[in-house]
């Protein structure tokens, strides 16, 4: 016995009657049966019931034997791998794919080593006339042909039994003549054939008819319009599946192959939608690896200039600024001496530097307004600016800035003589006797300086010797020390001793410690600005692949259900959408990492910083665009692998 129902019903949720109801009914193993009914009269439903596409909402339905009412899915899509073959009206062939490859569809679920596969898709084409067509895009065919080339697809795994689905329906007399011949033939070896039909031709090809009206039977007659082929040949073939007896390995590998092959072909049928795909995901990762780059790179170049600056570099912070001036001034001076005397030690000045607020400076009236950008008042030692390369113009002025008994007189920075309107050249330094307000104080200016990038604190300021700084009732005191390069820390441990060996707790180390600091709130700043970006980046990456993976999906929804009806589990329908995925991931991400690597060359190179290109830089790309890849193509492979196969396979 072929198949048996007992009782069998189906209704559709939501439907008023049955689309099926009460169909009993026993089909022996090798006969030709037509059903045939008016439209609407649960052909297709009956037919998908047989072929395990959709279950009975009641009753009894057994295949070859074997009840198949409780089943779990994956056992009826083995069922139906192995046992079952389907012709459908629209014949559903995958376009894009070469008349073998389809041939081989059902084969390739199997399992069937691919060797074997070919021959045995050669074998099924040869079968219905189509073996010299094997190369061509299945597109390309007739509609004739497309339906031969269905019915190869259905024997090629030598089912026990097939079923059509009006196979002749879109074909001419000519074609459907030979639709049906195949059909006979395959019958005539022992395949159990039912086909739903409209055409009495076709019908009357058939050993036996069974009429269905409003989902019951109202017929079931023999034909016998032909012979029954005599003696009936039994099946001599075994279905692949069973037979198939290949190691675990080669099995996983022959399957991990043809998965790839899969999405390999699915990704290049559709050139245009891919590379968009990949240039979309690229420019993400790039976007991504380039800004790693970039902040690698920048982070290095502020490192670099920090740790130049750290190196030789040093401030001392000493207690109590205007104590010192007012009352031990040459303390300060000779603690200053000891250290500018210490070995390495390139030269060190005292600088005072005036609360901002505590000072008014202007330049015709004491009650003008102050210039715009706020000025800051400072005083440091004469040597203070030859030792650290400030240049002074002119030259010579140096030695009075300290001499506590020189008069009032000031320097002033470039940009703040510019402020202040001070008439200056570069070369014999401001216009003669030209001076400025400090508070109440008229101060002639004697000298300009240029304190260049290394100095942006003294961009607005001006210094004026330690007479005017001791009017002044706040300030701050520091001793700067520059050192031969690397040997700051090594100051840095002894210079307070030497300032103040009966109390070196009067003079802390500061510069170190908050260079290291800034270093690494710099670091960390630009990381986590860098993260964001590129989350967000990612962000829009994975919504535009995976959209574009769900519109495929969309499109591709009956070559899916085409793949479930031969007998595809869910499982493989969704690892074929996934891969896909990887594999667009996976190029775009290498794509992506040689797009980041350019940019940070290429930003790089305009700032004029040596790029800094972390050897894993590549490696993420490639990993960021598998894992990205696959996260866009887990919704749209749930959703493909979702589909009713039922259902589809009628759209
Ligand atoms: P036939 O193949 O004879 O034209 P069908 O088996 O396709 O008939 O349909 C039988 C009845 O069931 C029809 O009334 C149809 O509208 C209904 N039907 C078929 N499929 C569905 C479905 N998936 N959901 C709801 N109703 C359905």
């Amino acid at each position: 016995m072929a198949i048996s129902l007992e009782r069998v019903s189906r209704t559709y949720p939501g439907a008023d009657s049955p689309a099926l109801s009460d169909v009993s009914l026993a089909i022996e193993s090798g006969e030709f049966v037509s059903i045939v009914g008016p439209s609407g009269s649960g052909k297709s439903t009956l037919l998908n019931v047989l072929g395990l596409l959709d279950r009975a909402s009641s009753g009894r339905l057994a295949i070859r034997g074997q009840a198949v009412d409780a089943a779990s899915e994956r056992s009826l899509d083995t069922m139906r791998l192995r046992l079952i073959g389907f012709v459908f009206q629209s014949s559903n062939v995958i376009g894009d794919d070469s008349v073998i490859s389809n041939a081989a569809i059902g084969l390739r679920v199997q399992g069937v080593p691919m060797d074997e596969r070919a021959s045995a898709a050669l074998d099924a084409l040869e079968f219905v006339g189509l073996e010299h067509k094997r190369k061509v895009q299945a597109k390309l065919l007739s509609g004739g042909e497309r339906q031969r080339l269905a019915i190869a697809r259905a024997i090629a795994t030598h089912p026990r039994i097939i079923l059509a689905d009006e196979p002749t329906g879109n074909l001419d007399s000519n074609n459907s003549r030979r639709v049906i011949e195949y059909l006979r033939k395959l019958n005539s070896e022992g395949v159990t054939v039912i086909v739903i039909t409209h055409d009495v031709d076709v019908a009357n090809q058939a050993d036996r008819r069974i009429e269905i009206r409003d989902g019951r039977i109202t017929s079931d007659v023999e034909t016998k319009s032909q012979p029954m082929p005599q003696p009936r040949v039994p099946v001599d073939l075994e279905p692949f599946g069973a037979a198939s007896q290949q190691s675990w390995v080669s099995r996983t590998v022959c399957s991990l192959m043809d998965d790839w092959g899969d999405a390999v072909s699915a990704l290049s049928a559709r050139t245009l939608r891919t590379m968009l795909l990949i240039l979309a995901f690229a420019i993400a990762i790039g976007g991504m690896t380039g800004a790693l780059g970039i902040s690698s790179t920048t982070s290095n170049a502020i490192n670099n200039r920090l740790a130049i600056a750290s190196q030789d570099r040093l401030s001392i912070s000493i207690e109590d600024g205007p104590g010192v001036l007012r009352d031990d001034f040459d303390g300060l001076r000779s603690g200053v001496d000891r250290i500018a005397r210490l070995p390495h030690v390139v030269g060190a000045s005292y600088v005072y530097s005036a609360v901002p607020a505590d000072v008014h400076i202007t330049r015709v009236r004491p009650s003008d307004l102050e210039p715009e950008t706020p000025l800051s008042l400072h005083s440091s030692s004469k040597n203070y600016f030859n030792d650290f390369g400030i240049e002074l113009i002119p030259h010579n002025i140096r030695s009075a800035l300290d001499d506590p008994l020189a008069g009032p007189l000031a320097v002033v920075s470039t940009k703040a003589a510019i402020a202040l309107d001070i008439p200056y050249s570069k070369k014999s330094g401001p216009a003669a006797g030209v001076s400025i307000w400090i508070d109440d104080q008229l101060v002639p200016i004697v000298g300009v300086f240029e304190p260049g990038p290394n100095f942006p604190e003294y961009a607005d300021s001006v210094f004026v010797n330690a007479s005017i700084m001791r009017a002044v009732s706040r300030s701050d005191l520091k001793v700067q020390v520059r050192t031969e390069k690397g040997f700051s820390a090594a100051i840095a441990r002894v210079a307070p001793l030497a300032y103040s060996p009966s109390d070196p707790g009067k003079a802390k180390v500061d510069v170190t410690a908050d260079i290291q600091s800034i270093r690494q709130d710099v670091s960390n700043d630009l990381g986590s600005l860098i993260a964001l970006l590129s989350l967000v980046l990612m962000l829009l990456a994975i919504i535009t692949a995976a959209s574009s993976m769900y519109l495929t999906v969309q499109n591709r929804s009956a070559e899916i259900a085409l793949r479930r009806a031969i007998g595809s589990s869910r499982w493989l329908i969704c690892r074929s959408f996934i891969l896909e995925g990887f594999i667009v991931g996976m190029t775009a991400g290498s794509l992506g990492g040689i797009i980041g690597t350019v940019t940070t060359l290429c930003v790089s190179w305009i700032q004029a910083w040596p790029p800094v290109l972390p050897p894993e830089l590549w490696l993420v790309g490639v990993l960021l665009g598998a894992t990205t890849g696959i996260v866009s193509a887990i919704y749209p492979a749930w959703v493909a692998s979702r589909q009713d196969p039922a259902i589809a396979i009628r759209a």
